[in-house]
């Protein structure tokens, strides 16, 4: 009897970090379903989450590509830290404020990488001050131990 006692005390003791457990993995499955904002058709922790998450433990977006979506996707989800962070130092805005922009959508138009040297062509759609844009961009990036980094961008005129 006094066993039994014991057991149902510990399961109550228990109750609320189980049932906050099990609210854990219920906000990991619904993070889970976001698609990704970089277009990718994938979910969001199968794309640029995996960087955004990995950029503490030292997992690093492995091309200048994938580098390129993981910062579109960090300014539509307001992640600050990764963008400085993806920054190279040469380049780095002393400080970084993000517009009011509402982001649209990505199109990669061509990415390419020779040695530790990048380059990706996009287009982000964004609406700013309830007016459309387009940003036609070609990025440079570049590799420094075993990293890319964002260095600049130079625009394109509109097409
Ligand atoms: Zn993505």
């Amino acid at each position: 009897m006094k066993a039994v006692r014991f057991i149902v005390a510990a399961i109550l003791q228990a109750l609320p970090y189980i049932l906050q457990l099990a609210m854990c993995q219920q906000w990991e499955a619904a993070l889970k379903k976001i698609e990704c904002p970089c277009g990718s058709a994938k979910e969001l922790s199968d794309c640029c989450g995996v960087w955004h998450a990995g950029l503490a433990l030292g997992v690093y977006a492995p091309t200048p590509e994938a580098l390129m979506r993981s910062r579109y996707s960090a300014y539509v989800l307001g992640l600050i830290d990764y963008l400085m962070a993806t920054w190279h130092p040469s380049s780095t805005p002393g400080d970084l404020e993000l517009q009011p922009v509402k982001w649209l959508g990505l199109e990669v138009r061509h990415a390419a990488a020779a040695g530790d040297a990048g380059v990706v062509e996009f287009v982000a759609r964004c609406r700013l001050n309830g007016r459309a844009e387009r940003m036609h961009e070609t990025s440079r990036f570049a590799r420094e131990g075993g990293r890319w980094y964002y260095i600049d961008g130079q625009f394109t005129e509109p097409d």
